[in-house]
């Protein structure tokens, strides 16, 4: 287990300070692990007292909600354990006023039991509590289980509900009311790729395949109700949702909100990607998304997975849900429907005054300028593996499908290119790849052939001097650039043997005598970069670990230099 702790017992308590830290306007209960609102005593006579909590591990749930409209204070157990009634009791006694204070609890037994212990004893003193309990977990709903259905992630809407509600006056007993009715209208159903670390335990507390997932998972570690095999991410939320609507509890509430949650180590990268999905499914079902909200809400430490929550809603929920709260872990921003997926604006993509160029090949040397090409691409396609693996070692691994991936559009696009003249030719590709290489090399080989084409303008058919100036030009225009020079480990150390020997045989020799040695000597210019130290690019972070393993830009252009030769001018 690798995490940011000092001993893992006094983990929870030390979140407690950083917390305190983190949102000034939460502080803590002396005494206790609660924390309450800052400002409480100016708002306990005015308001119903929101209080939730449970056990720790489920950041930023449930102490990032406490804040003006949302709660007024939560209590925190250790790591998946619910708090004791005492800190409930202490916790009710600090924030509740004459208007009381109602608790929202997530069904669980423990939690269930410290909770409602405590507001029999905050009752006997006299103080009105009510305790709504969340229990929105589809994968257990109607399956006959004594302890019912678990309280999960959808709980965080009903404190942004609830929390509005209260601050509009609204009293106990409605609140009561409106909070049973909002469970009512609640599903949540997760699935989980790989359980979450306890600090207590150091080891996940369930193991998965490489091959399987854990659905209908619950918050605290303990496994889900079915594993299944992988699915991809948009067979994967059908799974869900159909799970959640099979219930029939949406059949007459059309509109919804959703709540997509990471569960603690899924990247915003794939909520993002499984966001779209989510909306298509319920709006081609006919229900119409008002709001979805992503993020983290309700984790289970570090658990590799997400959850779904939906509220179906009427017009003063959704105005609940808009309402502005201080609370630091709600999003205020999204009081908008979800947007369109396809939605996009247009750039302008002509400059104007481009000359209309003809396009394809009807000379020979159109057609021979197409066939290196091909030649240059399909090696580079070939040469993936090696380039992926090279990067890997020596940068970060995109080498190698960058260059397939540009490659690949080049021959999409090569019917596109002027092929019957080889300087717009060579620009046409410097564009391509400009546009579809990315990393640093896409403007390096941008600029490469932009540069190399204006340098050949005029001088068609381009003998070999003609070839070696414009190549150096390219050169130059790299290092412009990129302030690389030869020696520097870099793409130049493949090129630049290339242009000198070029430019030393391309008079006397016959051309293939003189492009085969000068494909040697590209050839040896990237063994050669194995014992120089990266000065640029993401190499010169690893420094001498590089040593020993040549550069893939450099082995790149070796690929693709021999290839286009062999095509002009044979093996
Ligand atoms: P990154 O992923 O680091 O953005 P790429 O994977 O696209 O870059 O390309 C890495 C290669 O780019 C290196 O192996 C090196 O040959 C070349 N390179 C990096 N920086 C420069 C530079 N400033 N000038 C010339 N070539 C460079
Ligand atoms: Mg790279």
């Amino acid at each position: 287990m690798k995490k940011f702790i000092n001993l893992p017992e006094d983990v929870v308590e030390e979140m407690l300070q950083g917390l305190a830290v983190l949102h000034p306007g939460s502080a803590r209960l002396a005494g206790h692990k609660v924390m309450i609102r800052a400002n409480v005593n100016e708002t306990r006579n005015h308001q119903v007292a929101l209080l939730s909590g449970g056990g720790s591990g489920h950041e930023p749930a449930h102490a990032g909600y406490i804040g003006d409209g949302m709660l007024s204070g939560a209590v925190l157990g250790e790591v998946f354990t619910s708090p004791s009634s005492d800190s409930v009791f202490a916790g009710i006694k600090a924030v509740a006023g004459k208007p009381g204070a109602l608790l929202v609890v997530k069904n669980y037994t423990g939690d269930r039991l410290n909770f409602g212990l405590a507001a029999e004893m905050a009752r006997a003193e006299g103080i009105p509590v009510e305790m709504v309990i969340v229990d929105d977990d589809v994968a257990l709903k109607g399956k006959g289980k004594a302890a019912g259905a678990r309280g999960l992630a959808g709980t965080v809407l009903i404190h942004k509900l609830l929390g509005a509600a209260a601050r509009e006056g609204r009293s106990l007993a409605d609140l009561t009311k409106i909070g049973k009715a909002a469970v009512a209208a609640l599903a949540t159903m997760g699935v989980s790729f790989s359980a979450g670390t306890s600090p207590a335990v150091g080891k996940p507390s369930f193991v998965l395949g490489e091959q399987e997932m854990e659905l209908g998972l619950g918050i605290h570690g303990e496994p889900g109700v079915l594993r299944a095999e992988l699915q991809p991410a948009n067979q994967l939320i059908e799974t869900l949702l159909g799970e959640i609507l099979k219930l029939g509890q949406f059949d007459d509430r059309k509109r919804v909100a959703v709540m997509l949650n990471n569960l603690g180590a899924t990247t915003e990268m794939e909520l993002a990607v499984v966001a779209s999905p989510i909306v298509s499914f319920l709006t081609n079902k006919g229900y119409t998304v008002e709001r979805i909200y992503a993020g983290t809400f309700l984790s289970s430490l570090d658990m590799a997975g997400i959850s779904i929550s939906i509220l179906g809603l009427n017009d003063e929920w959704l105005r609940w849900l808009d309402a502005a709260t201080s609370a630091p872990a709600w999003p205020n921003v999204s009081k908008q429907k979800p947007g369109r997926a396809e939605a996009e604006l247009s750039a302008e993509r002509h400059t104007a005054g481009t000359q209309p160029v003809i396009k394809g090949a009807s000379t020979e040397l159109g057609k021979k300028t197409r066939r290196a090409i091909e030649a240059a691409c399909q090696a580079l396609i070939h040469a993936e593996g090696t380039l992926t693996e090279l990067d890997r070692i020596t940068g970060d691994g995109d080498l190698g499908s960058n260059m397939e991936r540009a490659a690949m559009a080049v021959q999409h696009e090569l019917g596109t290119y002027p092929l019957d003249c080889v300087a717009s030719t060579l620009k046409a590709l410097g564009h391509t790849l400009r546009r579809e290489l990315g990393g640093s090399s896409g403007p390096l080989y941008g600029i490469l052939f932009l540069r190399c084409g204006s340098a050949l303008e005029g001088s068609s058919p381009a003998g070999l001097p003609q070839w070696a100036y414009a190549l150096d030009q390219g050169c130059r225009a790299i290092s412009e650039l990129g302030g690389a020079k030869p020696g520097d480990r870099t793409m130049l150390d493949a090129l630049d043997p290339f242009v000198k020997a070029l430019q030393e045989h391309a008079k006397e020799w016959s051309p293939r005598e003189a492009v085969q040695t000068a494909t040697a000597a590209a050839e040896r210019g990237v063994a050669a970069t194995a014992q120089m130290m990266p000065a640029l690019g993401r190499s010169s972070y690893l420094g001498d670990r590089v040593l020993g393993h040549p550069d893939p830009g450099a082995k790149a252009v070796a690929v693709w230099l021999r290839a286009s030769c062999e095509s002009l001018f044979g093996g």
